[in-house]
């Protein structure tokens, strides 16, 4: 009882009030020994304001804390009343010109791709938006928490460095200036004073260790011994575990026990029990017990309460410290140097220090205080963050140490300041020179990965789970070396040089663990046991890939430093393959006259790392010294001469080797984990400092060798140099058919080799090896990106290899060669390469993944074929190769090459007889088209006199040599051009022999006259356009052709379209108009249409056949056959809601029967459009069911629709349905009966029926008492007098068959159990209002729709919205013949009493409360049930059209009174018009009855401008509700959009087009019933102004209005806090787009109960926002939300796009976000076609794994 209650707050001690912050401050001024008397004041006081209770009372605490021991300091420090001394404080200041706001979390920060000096340099958002870079390229993220703003540090920003904010002072400042010398000498005395006292409280006592003892002069000297059992915070335990253990041992209820543990995560601890020591020791022992089964288990400590609450205070003090210094510069450098100023136990004893080295052991709440004190003060104050920084450096091993065994993330750690101080670039610079930074880095992080194997590499294998977990931690140490090497210096001293050189050194320690790491040996016979683990290897290699990378651009830097570096990398790598020669013998290889020695190693049979860092740093290393040219000014200092370049190719070679024969499938039983570590060589995350840099190893070996011999030790260490050594060896092999494998497989490695080849000449546009610069690099790479598809933006980026600069560079060059193509409402932005790029394809580009290349070949060729070009696609010219790499291209004219290209040739050409691929063919193309463009190049580009030295040509056309004298190369071309066989490669072929001749021509040209060459292009010219012509011709034709045939086809299909019309309206969903059609009928084609009464059209009888979607079976549809089905979605809607806040409290009780004009919920009706016959789609329910129930059994799996609750999918569209509606004909046609020519008028009528229903009432009432046997009835009914011609003991017979009847029930049923949220109950008296109701509301929903879009009343309609209205209204007038007769004779009483006034109805409501469209559908579909019985001669038309007018009369009189015509100053002078002098009299007569309450006449023509905007929804809803139900055409002129159509709807309707007319042609009975309605007790209290009305029209519902700029939103988000943690910020701000709340989702904090289960902040808003249904933005996350119901959720893609059209969902990419109308709009239109739930639906059918989520949580 009592826990649910507020917690009792104890009474305030009253001497605490009675403190006087000036006597105290007073006392401590006169102290001799202020450090004792501050102490006894603490001592005494801090235990009566803290921790009084279980429970904190933040508040009270805070502010007597700021009365009794806060106050007394300010004074002190003030010498005064601290309310003038800070003021004055803060004037004299010179602030500082930097910003420093600390950042929340989920606040907004922005960083200029521009300007920023490196990613972590960012702005809080009003100094971005007064800064330069607004209109920079910027990018935005939201702070994780912790961090500042760098606005006005020079260091962090290329340009603009200060926001207008923070410029204003900058003139002034000087950079050395003590800030002391603002401050008065007595201040800064006393200042000190009190700093160094406070602070040394607080470091001491939050660094306490003992649980039941305070320090000595902490001590009180009465002590009343209270204890807490407090919890604190760990990563391990789970929110579950903790609440349960929680639940157990302290014995509270869940909710607390969440609170517990809600604050437990946030702050790191708190006390769960308070009481004696035993007590909490008790709880203690069970949460230890519980927790540490599989895990340490929590850590919980009973501690003493004056403990806890002087370390409370502590925290409050160090807050308070930090806004103290916020007043002015110099007490923030006093709070410095106290911080700082070591103790009196030397090194280490700071305070500062001790904090830091504590670090670790503090809870959570502890560490954020003390880090904010941190980064307001010592990261602000310039000098001293210079000595912070040292004495973080100092101490940075063992705050790494720390942190690595910590388990607390990292950003709780003190560790985590080093972005804050490593990134700053003089400090860094700094901080390496004088601490020797790098090194300590780099030490600290190899002392954390001690397990080596025998050669001291790393050895990851067999890692245990603790491992793992520390290696995860230490990998932020490579992080702080990345933040070192940032930024680049720009002169070096000699001590940096040495300084970096020593880092390096310690880094190339790191590379020589790592090199030849995990290695790994081909496994013959069977499959390895387990697979080994590479993650962590590759993990390593990941992360320090950027820094390897940055090493090498500092190295780059210096020449000094990049000669040494070599050295030191050359030293390593020589030391690393000590050895590599020893053991056997080498071997000796030969072949076309060239040998070469080389030592016996074979990839597939011994061990082989694909590690190799060393070498790969020194091939970076050697690509500088070529781009920076060092290698050519200072070879003398290079050790060149110790290269030896067949060990520098080794290694790298026997990887590449490795990965060939993978894809050759010969390390099949190695298993995935080396398939994954070969997938990430080359992928784009590691391939620059893996996979790109062998290649360069290669090409660096290979330029100081002999080509020839290079090749041959290729061959040998592919395991092909037998093959080409050998001749004939092929043609053995493939002869005997049991090496198949073999043969497949030695082709494959034949294939990657020449790949190897092609890459090893073809790839240089790295700066260095070849004449490029970086721009060109990355124009490549994204050439061959889009060669593959046209890509988007993010996609793009992602294919690209992260460096700092990788967006920026890529925008620099992507404007030249792709065009972009703008989003539509879906999709993303393009871009699409531009055609005159395509000559740059290199269909053998290296970073081409298999698939990539086979894609982009295909895309390629096609393009091509699509230009009428040829399909060749030749290898493009290349740029020079850099001089150190010159000699590379020989390989292309070495002998061994050329008689590797011959024996493949001699291969195909004999084809048949030996083993070879179309793969290695194209491949030998490949490379003589390569050696054709080089020597093009070399003839077009050489000097004169000199001689070009590649004579590739030459030496193709000469035969082979002997022994088997093949024919020449050229030769073997030309026999294969004509190859059947070759057709893919015949335009290749074709292309190379005409660059061949070109190039004879070329040569031929330098000797002979310049005629020739002419002559020669120009026939070559003119037989190219004879061909091309003739391509053009038979294209034309082509073209033709097709379009002849085409224009048959549609021909044919429109010819199937009109025989099958009626199957293709069923069956085709999607938005056709053919629906119009059957009403567009030329038979009623006559002037004027009426829709209802006597006069109404009359429609010949249509027949109508559907066809069964389930059995396909065509059927009529009529009164007695069997009932066809629409299938169709029911749920409650509240998009026409004018009020939110309003909810059904008691669905049981709940009267439905007159709908509120505030419309708040509604039952809308959907419908896909597809029939079935109702026993099908029974049967095919059934067996759903089924089917779900086995399901359930197997694997509790959820489905995207539920069962039970009577969902299922259409079985053709797969559409969301929960019932189905029966198909009917016009029920009126059934039910008319004659037509008599003599009908009453208005009022006659209302005479008549008024008799009618108060003979039934009577009747009723007899009834209803039960003493009154059945046997008096027939009396009673004598005397009763019964009008004439009314038979109240008549029961129609019910025309329809059983089967419509039971359909008629299902749906009424379905519709009542969903519209209420009740249990299904058939005999409901309210089932038929319900139906009526979702017809109103539908109709109504329609109407809006179409309204908003502009769109005429009766244009064409999707199909499925025209069969859904048509199906729905005919049902709902169907109803009534399956309810009781006397259920739907009441309601229509009541209905009609609300109109015609009626004594027995007391309590009805007035005609403002009314939707007057509710009121006529019910009184249409209810009158039948009263109409049957009477045989007077009243049609039922009639009876339509005088409820009709009654209706309409009342809507008008509900307009008049609520119109608020206050716009007067538009007076009309023109005369009025007849309507407008007839509203005007009306109105005088409405004022008459309301006794002139109504406000003073305005003009006629207001008012009946009034009216007429007023009406016209509801006669539009009207139009189309008689339209459905009687089935007359619309008029022609409402089927299209235009003016507002008023008279055609009026015509249609059968009213006059002055509708004040209907009061005057019957002024007698309307007089009377506008004086009843007036009288009304609720329109005299609106008239007085007490209460509100509907006014009309109703405006539409929107969504909420969205910032243009997303970062807005953001900014709102994070200043919003929980509204139930006091003031916290909430983790998942969520905006509810339909009425703009703000939540706090997907948090143990908001959750609530609903319907007996704790749902999320977003699930319950749903209920009473949306019943049942959301839309929702997740502000982090930028995601659309949708919600329908507990279970059923999707993501929608959001309405916010970047520049490059494409969304953000997770803000991952962080590209200023702009909101899209257009796609705003459409969410918004899924929200007002009521799809939300069906677009969920698709959803989750689309996507399995959504169906799993627990969306009520959210
Ligand atoms: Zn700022
Ligand atoms: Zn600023
Ligand atoms: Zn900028
Ligand atoms: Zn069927
Ligand atoms: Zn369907
Ligand atoms: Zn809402
Ligand atoms: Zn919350």
């Amino acid at each position: 009882m009592a826990s649910e209650l507020e917690p009792e707050v104890p009474a305030i001690d009253q001497s605490l009030l009675e403190c006087s912050a000036e006597e105290t401050a007073g006392k401590w001024l006169q102290s001799t020994d202020l450090t004792r008397e501050v102490y006894q004041h603490l001592a005494h006081y801090v235990p009566k304001i803290y921790c009084r209770g279980p429970n904190p009372f933040p508040q009270r605490e805070d502010m007597l804390a700021q009365l009794v021991l806060l106050g007394p300091m300010e004074w002190y420090i003030c010498g005064e009343d601290p309310a003038f001394g800070f003021p004055k404080l803060e004037q004299a200041n010179k602030p500082s010109h930097l910003c420093g706001r600390v950042f929340k979390v989920g606040e907004p920060t922005y960083s200029c791709r521009d300007c920023a000096v490196d990613p972590t340099c960012v702005l809080c958002m009003e100094c971005f938006l007064g800064s330069i870079h607004r209109d920079h390229r910027y990018r935005m993220t939201t702070s994780g928490g912790g961090g500042f703003c760098d606005c006005g540090d020079t260091e962090a920003w290329k340009e603009g460095p200060y926001c207008e904010k923070h410029k204003l002072n900058t003139s002034e400042i000087e950079e050395e200036e003590d800030p002391l010398i603002h401050l008065p000498e007595d201040v800064i005395t006393r200042t000190y004073n009190i700093f160094a006292i406070m602070f040394h409280y607080a470091v001491e006592i939050l660094t306490w260790e003992k649980e039941s003892e305070l320090p000595a002069d902490l001590e009180m000297v009465e002590k009343t011994d209270t204890y807490y059992c407090m919890l604190f915070n760990d990563e391990v335990h789970t929110y579950e575990q903790v609440i349960y253990t929680l639940q157990k041992a302290v014995n509270c209820t869940q909710k607390e026990a969440i609170g517990f543990a809600t604050t437990v995560d946030r702050d790191g601890r708190r006390s769960v029990r308070y009481g004696d020591f035993p007590y909490c020791e008790q709880a203690k022992s069970v949460i230890v017990r519980n927790t540490s089964r599989q895990t340490k288990p929590l850590k919980v400590q009973v501690m003493h309460s004056s403990i806890v609450a002087h370390q409370n205070f502590g925290l409050k003090l160090l807050s308070w410290l930090g806004s103290i210094i916020g007043y002015s510069d110099g007490l923030r450098r006093i709070l410095c140097q106290v911080g700082l100023q070591e103790g009196p136990d030397g090194e280490n004893s700071s305070l500062v220090d001790r904090l830091m080295l504590n670090d670790s052991k503090l809870w959570k709440g502890a560490r954020s205080v003390y880090h904010q004190l941190f980064m307001s003060s010592l990261l602000m104050d310039l000098k001293y963050k210079k000595l912070f920084a040292v004495r973080f450096a100092k101490n940075y091993e063992r705050l790494q140490s720390d942190y690595v065994t910590d388990d607390h993330d990292r950003e709780f750690s003190v560790a985590d300041l080093s972005v804050q101080i490593f990134t700053v670039p003089s400090l860094a610079r700094m901080l390496i020179t004088e601490e020797n930074l790098l090194t300590i880095i780099i030490k600290t992080f190899m002392d954390h990965l001690r397990h080596r194997d025998a050669q001291g590499r790393f050895q990851f294998e067999r890692y245990t789970a603790l491992q793992a977990f520390k290696f995860r931690r230490v990998q932020s140490l490579i992080l702080d070396l990345k933040y070192v090497l940032i930024s680049k210096p720009t002169e070096w001293s000699d001590d940096l040089r040495q300084k970096f050189l020593e880092g390096f050194d310690a880094f190339l320690e790191l590379l020589k663990c790592m090199q030849g790491m995990d290695p790994v040996t081909r496994q013959v016979g069977q499959h390895i046991e387990m697979e080994p683990e590479w993650e962590a290897a590759f993990t390593l290699q990941m992360k320090l890939t950027h820094v390897i990378s940055m090493m090498q651009d500092w190295c780059a830097l210096d020449e000094k430093v990049l000669i040494e570096a070599y050295k030191k990398c050359l030293a390593v790598l020589m030391h690393c393959h000590g050895g590599f020669t020893d053991g056997e013998q080498p071997v000796t290889l030969s072949i076309c006259g060239h040998s070469v020695e080389t030592i016996r190693y074979c990839v597939s049979q011994e061990k082989v790392s694909i590690h190799l860092p060393v070498s790969r740093l020194l091939a970076g290393l050697h690509v500088l010294l070529s781009k920076s040219e060092v290698a050519y000014k200072f070879p003398e200092l290079l050790p060149l001469s110790e290269l030896s370049p067949p060990m520098l190719i080794e290694h790298p070679l026997r990887c590449l080797v490795l990965c060939a024969q993978v894809h050759a499938g010969m390390w099949r039983r190695n298993g995935f984990s080396l398939v994954n570590q070969i997938y990430y060589y080359h992928n784009v995350k590691c391939r620059r400092e893996m996979f790109d840099k062998d290649i360069i190893m290669l090409q660096t070996g290979v330029s100081m060798m002999d080509p020839n011999h290079f090749l041959m030790i290729m061959l040998s260490r592919f395991e092909l140099y037998q093959i080409f050594s050998t001749p004939d060896y092929g043609k053995r092999l493939s002869s005997e058919i049991t090496h198949k494998d073999v043969v497949q497989q030695n082709n494959t490695l034949i294939e990657e080799m020449l790949y190897l080849i092609i890459m090893l000449v073809g790839e240089r546009f790295s700066p260095g090896v070849g004449q490029v610069n970086a721009t060109d690099e990355i124009k490549r790479e994204i050439i061959h990106q889009l060669s593959i598809k046209p890509m988007a933006h993010s996609e793009l980026i992602k294919s690209l290899p992260e460096d700092e600069n990788k967006e920026t560079g890529m925008e620099s060059v992507i404007e030249a060669v792709a065009h972009f193509k703008k989003p539509g409402l879906t999709g993303r932005g393009m871009y699409e390469l531009k055609p005159e790029c395509a000559k740059e394809f290199n269909l053998y580009f290296y970073h081409f993944s298999r698939a990539e290349q086979s894609k982009a070949e295909e895309a390629q060729r096609k393009l091509k074929r699509q230009n009428r070009e040829d399909t060749a696609l030749p290898p493009p010219i290349l740029p020079p190769f850099c001089p150190l790499f010159a000699s590379l291209v020989n390989i292309l004219q070495s002998d061994v090459m050329l008689y590797i290209i011959r024996t493949i040739l001699h291969w195909a050409v004999e084809h048949n007889g030996y083993a070879w691929s179309e793969s290695m063919l194209q491949r030998v193309l490949h490379l003589i088209g390569m050696a054709l463009q080089e020597e093009k190049q070399h003839l077009e580009n050489v000097m004169e006199e000199h001689v070009v030295t590649f004579t590739f040509a030459q030496k193709i056309s000469k035969p082979g040599e002997a022994p088997n004298n093949s024919p020449s190369i050229l030769a073997m071309l030309e026999t294969l051009q004509n190859a059947p066989y070759l057709e893919v490669h015949k335009d290749m072929i074709r292309w190379i022999l005409k660059t061949f001749n070109a190039i004879k021509k070329m040569r031929e040209s330098s000797s002979a006259s310049s005629v020739a060459e002419t002559e020669g292009t120009i026939t070559e010219e003119s037989s190219r356009d004879k061909d091309k012509a003739e391509r053009k011709r038979k294209a034309e034709i082509a073209r033709l052709r097709r379009e002849k045939v085409m224009a048959q086809m549609s021909e044919m299909q429109r010819n199937f379209i009109d025989e099958n019309k009626d199957l293709f309206q069923q069956t085709v969903a999607e938005e056709a108009s053919n629906s119009a059609v059957l009403d567009n009928s030329p038979m009623v084609s006559d002037t004027t249409l009426t829709a209802l009464g006597p006069a109404q059209t009359q429609v010949p009888k249509q027949r109508q056949f559907v066809t069964c979607i389930l059995c396909q079976e065509e059927q009529e549809v009529k009164v007695e056959s069997k009932a066809m089905v629409l299938a169709a979605f029911v749920q409650r809607s509240t998009v026409l809601s004018k009020n939110r806040n309003k909810v059904i409290q008691d669905p049981e009780k709940y009267d439905p029967l007159f709908m509120h004009p505030d419309l708040s919920c509604g039952t809308h009706t959907g419908s896909c459009g597809h029939v079935m016959h109702a026993h099908c789609w029974q049967r095919y329910f059934d067996s759903v069911q089924a089917k779900e129930q086995r399901r359930q059994q197997r694997l509790r799996l959820h489905t995207s629709y539920d069962v039970e609750n009577g969902e299922f999918l259409c079985p053709l569209c797969e559409c969301l349905s929960n019932t189905v509606i029966p198909l009917l004909l016009p029920p009126r046609n059934i039910f008319n009966k004659l037509n008599f020519s003599d009908q009453p008028n208005l009022t006659q009528w209302i005479r008549t029926i008024s008799q009618q229903t108060k003979a039934l009432q009577i009747l009723r009432k007899e009834e209803s008492i039960p003493n009154i046997a059945s046997s008096k009835n027939s009396e009673n009914m004598d005397e009763l007098q019964l009008p004439e011609g009314f038979r109240p003991d008549f029961h129609p017979k019910n025309p329809y068959s059983d089967s419509i009847k039971e359909m008629l029930t299902t749906f009424g049923t379905a519709t009542y159990k969903v519209g209420l949220k009740v249990h299904p109950n058939e005999e409901d008296p309210r089932v038929p209002i319900m139906c009526w109701g979702s017809c109103a509301y539908t109709i109504q929903s329609i109407e809006r729709i179409l309204s908003d879009e502009d769109k005429p009343l009766f244009g064409p309609l999707p199909c499925r919205l025209d069969d859904c209205l048509r199906s729905l209204t005919r049902f709902a007038a169907a109803h009534w013949t399956v309810a009781l007769l006397s259920v739907v004779q009441g309601h229509f009483c009541k209905l009609f009493a609300l109109l015609v006034p009626n004594d027995n109805y007391g309590d009805l409501p007035c005609i403002l409360d009314i939707d007057m469209f509710h009121l006529l559908v019910g009184l249409v579909l209810a009158f039948p049930a009263l109409q049957c019985q009477d045989f007077s001669g009243i049609s039922l038309g009639t009876g339509d059209l005088h409820i009709f007018h009654l209706v309409t009369m009342a809507h008008i009189i509900q307009i008049l009174l609520t119109s608020c015509t206050e716009e007067n100053e538009m007076d009309q002078e023109t005369p009025a018009g007849e309507e407008e002098l007839a509203v005007l009299a009306l109105y005088k007569t409405l004022r008459q009855y309301t006794g002139s309450a109504l406000k003073e006449i305005p003009s006629g023509w207001h008012l009946w401008r009034s009216v007429r905007a007023g009406i016209m929804p509801f006669l539009k809803c009207s139009a189309l509700f008689f339209h459905y139900l009687n089935g007359v055409p619309s008029p022609p002129e409402i089927q299209v959009s235009g003016t507002s159509h008023f008279e055609h709807l009026c015509n249609y309707l059968s009213l006059p087009n002055n509708l004040i007319c209907l009061f005057q042609e019957n002024s007698e009975i309307t007089k009377l019933l506008i004086e009843s309605w007036c009288q009304h007790i609720e329109v005299k209290r609106y008239l007085e102004g007490e209460r509100d009305a509907i006014s009309y029209p109703r405006e539409s519902n929107k969504l909420i209005d969205l910032p243009e700029d997303y970062s807005s939103l953001i900014n709102q988000a994070s200043n919003f806090s929980c509204p139930k943690s006091g003031g916290d910020k909430s983790r998942t701000p969520t905006l509810c787009l339909v009425c703009g709340t703000l939540l706090c989702s997907q948090s143990y904090c908001c959750q609530t109960e609903l319907e007996g289960e704790d749902v999320g902040a977003c699930t319950a808003h749903t209920y009473s926002c949306g019943s049942g249904v959301g839309i929702f933005l997740r502000v982090r996350e930028c995601q659309v939300l949708f919600l329908a119901g507990k279970t059923k959720g999707c993501f929608y893609s959001p309405p916010y796009l970047d520049d490059y059209g494409e969304t953000d969902q997770g803000l991952r990419r962080g590209n200023p976000l702009h909101l899209c109308k257009e796609r705003f709009k459409k969410i918004q239109k899924l929200w007002h076609q009521h799809s939300i739930t069906e677009e969920i639906g698709h959803a989750q059918e689309a996507n399995q794994t959504l169906v799993g989520i627990d969306w009520q949580h959210l």
